[in-house]
């Protein structure tokens, strides 16, 4: 079976979907969703696919943790009132 992330990789010639940087020799980039499943990404749909960083990876985890913490902080002020 050909992975997905190869078939993504072809496609985005290696390079990063966010900074579109080149992975260095021996670097490996993970395989990410672009929209996260948890919002109703699709999970193996290559258009909702793409290859990123370590950087940017990092990054994008900060910001969808701090999202996440927001998204809890509005609903638990929304049921108080
Ligand atoms: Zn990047």
């Amino acid at each position: 079976m050909r992975s997905l992330k190869r078939r993504v990789a072809a496609r985005d010639n290696g390079c990063c979907y966010v900074c579109g940087r080149e992975a260095d020799e021996g670097e490996t980039y993970d395989l990410e969703h672009k929209r996260p499943v948890s919002q109703g990404g699709a999970t193996r749909d290559l258009d909702n696919l793409g290859l990123i960083c370590q950087a940017c990876h990092e990054v994008k985890s900060r910001v969808e943790a701090a999202e996440g913490n927001r998204r809890r902080v509005q609903r638990q002020r929304s049921t108080r009132g």
